[in-house]
């Protein structure tokens, strides 16, 4: 599923334009555009509310685009419903407030149209699920994931963080597409068409991607927006991915076997870890030595992080490993 459209309508020129060179272009199944827009800061474009929706419904009769746009409040559900918006998201402000998604979500009761969930502002899978499972209780029945990435604290090439782990950790809890809204992931071009590769390898059901005519001039969310264009030709760029295994079954059971053997070994290693873990606090408690030894286990895993560094392993990977091992190990030692 491909959605593109403009991060806001503008104006009917804008929006038309968008509409029909994104008609074009097979692949696009859904027209996006912002009509009511959560803005950072006070005094920003915040979108052109209700005229922004009759040019919205212009450019779905004249193109056959189903049109989709972000609803936070039921006067907003409301006004898309009336004026024909074919499936609704919900954006990631708003999200993050129960309140909200409950009010929207009574106001669905009844109402057959396809609902987007983004991911909330902060990573947490707990209050993203909650999302889904207040939409499921009112008796949504069509519900999709988009994932927008994540406010970071930590300087970043990106946006917003994609922590690519929690939509799949969504995936593992409830049964929703995901759907990668690259833009917002990205904040600029030049990481969009990387970005969406990687979506597509970690099995995303398909791209939210902002198109204008003008990226140059839009009001809102320039860096990120492309032509309809460029659009096309990232398209045609893009490896689409097969989520059936089974043409490369065959050949993948000796992989997974390698694999299984491989964990089976290291579970085996850090059973004797810990024993001798537990030799080490044994030894401590007789000679009244602290278990916590600070300055040797920095030392310890700074040289582990510099070996792994040296075997092509990701640093944060090897510190993750061993922070949980001396975790374990020091329980071992006190208990
Ligand atoms: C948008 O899609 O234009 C938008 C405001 O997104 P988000 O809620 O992900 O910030
Ligand atoms: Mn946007």
């Amino acid at each position: 599923m491909i959605i593109a459209g403009p991060c806001s309508v503008e104006s009917e020129s804008q929006i038309l334009a968008t509409a029909r060179a994104l008609a074009e272009i097979p692949a696009v199944s859904l027209l996006r555009g912002g009509i009511w827009k959560p803005r950072t800061r006070p005094d920003a474009f915040e979108g052109r509310g209700e005229e922004g929706l009759a040019w919205l419904l212009q450019a779905k009769k004249e193109t056959g685009l189903p049109t989709a746009t972000e609803v936070a409040t039921p006067e907003h559900l409301e006004l898309a419903l009336k004026y024909e918006v074919d499936a609704l998201w919900i954006g990631a402000r708003t999200v993050v407030n129960p309140f909200s998604v409950q009010q929207l979500a009574d106001g669905l009761r009844g109402v057959d149209v396809p609902i987007f969930v983004k991911n909330p502002v902060a990573p947490d899978l707990n209050l993203w699920i909650g999302a889904f499972e207040r939409l499921q209780k009112a008796g949504v029945k069509q519900l999709f994931a988009i994932h927008r990435g994540f406010s970071y604290y930590k300087e970043s090439p990106y946006r917003n963080f994609p922590m690519w782990e929690i939509p799949i950790e969504l995936t593992q809890r409830i049964n929703v597409p995901i759907i990668t809204d690259v833009s917002h992931i990205c904040g600029n071009r030049e990481l969009l068409l990387p970005t969406a590769q990687k979506a597509l390898d970690l099995a995303s059901d398909g791209l939210m991607i902002e198109c204008h005519v003008h990226p140059e001039e839009a009001l809102t969310d320039a860096r990120q927006q492309i032509t309809p264009d460029v659009l096309k030709t990232m398209l045609e760029k893009l490896v689409f991915r097969s989520k059936d295994t089974g043409c490369v079954e065959r050949d993948l059971a000796g992989l997974r076997g390698e694999i299984d053997d491989i964990d089976d070994e290291l579970l085996q290693l850090l059973a004797r870890r810990m024993e001798v873990s537990a030799q080490i606090g044994e030894y401590k408690k007789r000679h009244n030595v602290t278990v916590v030894q600070m300055d040797r286990w920095r030392k310890i895993l700074s040289d582990h992080v510099s070996t792994g560094r040296e075997l092509g392993l990701d640093e944060e990977l090897v510190n993750a490993v061993f922070e949980a091992i001396h975790h374990a190990s020091i329980q071992r030692q006190i208990f």
